[in-house]
């Protein structure tokens, strides 16, 4: 019988651990902080933003929030980062993207103190991810991997065809499920014989953005599967990449859109946010 992977579920027991260890911060007289920088007036950036503060405030963690104009040159953004990584109060720093077109993503991203990187986009930390030396996981994937656990669900000698190959989602997905033990395929926009690619995954991720992009055709019975995309339909709902309609049919699990891995990805910020305090004040 087909599972659903109940990303919020399973994101209320991870923000539940995080909620603790600020407990016990809070005791030594920390309060973990979380600095939320905003660029511009993107209703989908704006909608993120406030949710990662809403969660700041149920796990404990204090969250500064810096909406700046659309305008913003590109050194004043990083004169704010540079402040806010001399400043001793705050722990993580979150630049939410995408940026305005004028401003280099790379640059703001490497701006950022790697010690206070708790998105795990600079290079610093990715290179730490691939060597096994990591202290902050990248969320959307960590999320993953906390979802497969919940689940009982072992990687391990698995086949793990992961489609898309973004810094954010495919790539450093691709280094955990390594970790694990999973035989990693990687996808994208050039690969030849997807379909039949996709059929030989025992976990098969889908990080493209195309709505309904994979279909029953292109999962193998049993299989575990996993939708990352989150695409906004003209009616004004979301959906994820998978046709949930024809794969559950085949699936032995999969996750929701939404309630599936957009969850989990603000809650490993939330854990990463808390490593960072914790590291800090060790
Ligand atoms: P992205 O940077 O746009 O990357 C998309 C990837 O899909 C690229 O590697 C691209 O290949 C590949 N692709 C495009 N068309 C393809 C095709 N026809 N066949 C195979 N591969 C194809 O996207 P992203 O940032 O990783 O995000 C992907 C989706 O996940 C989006 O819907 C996004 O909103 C969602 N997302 C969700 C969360 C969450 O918390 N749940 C977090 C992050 C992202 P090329 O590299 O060859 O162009």
């Amino acid at each position: 019988m087909m599972k659903i992977i109940d990303g919020k579920e399973t994101s209320l027991l991870v923000c539940e651990q995080v909620r603790l260890r600020a407990g016990a911060l809070a005791k030594k007289g920390v309060e973990p902080c979380l600095a939320v920088i905003i660029v511009g007036d993107d209703p989908a950036s704006r909608v993120y933003v406030n949710n990662k503060k809403k969660k700041c405030a149920l796990v404990g963690i204090r969250s500064l929030e810096y909406a700046l104009e659309e305008k913003t040159s590109q050194s004043e953004l990083i004169g704010l980062i540079e402040r806010l990584n001399k400043d001793e109060s705050v722990d993580g720093i979150l630049c939410q993207l995408p940026l305005p077109g004028h401003i280099d993503e790379k640059a703001v991203i490497e701006a950022i103190d790697p010690q206070k990187d708790v998105d795990c986009f600079c290079n610093v930390n990715i290179g730490k991810l691939w060597t096994g030396d990591a202290v902050f996981l990248p969320c959307t994937p960590a999320g993953i991997m906390k979802l497969l656990e919940n689940y009982h669900i072992d990687a391990s000698g698995k086949s793990c065809v992961i489609v898309g190959r973004s810094n954010i989602v495919g790539k450093p997905l691709a280094a955990l499920m390594l970790k694990a033990n999973a035989t990693v395929t990687v996808c994208h926009s050039k690969t030849k014989n997807l379909a039949e690619i996709c059929r030989s995954a025992d976990i098969l991720v889908s990080a493209v953005g195309k709505p309904r992009f994979i279909t029953g055709d292109m999962v193998k019975e049993n299989s575990v599967v996993i939708d990352v995309g989150i695409n906004r339909l003209e009616n004004g709902k979301l959906c994820g990449d998978v046709d949930f309609d024809s794969v559950s049919n085949k699936a032995s699990y999969i996750t929701p859109v939404p309630g599936g891995c957009g969850p989990m990805t603000i809650a490993v910020l939330m854990e990463n946010t808390i490593k960072a305090c914790e590291e800090r004040h060790k």
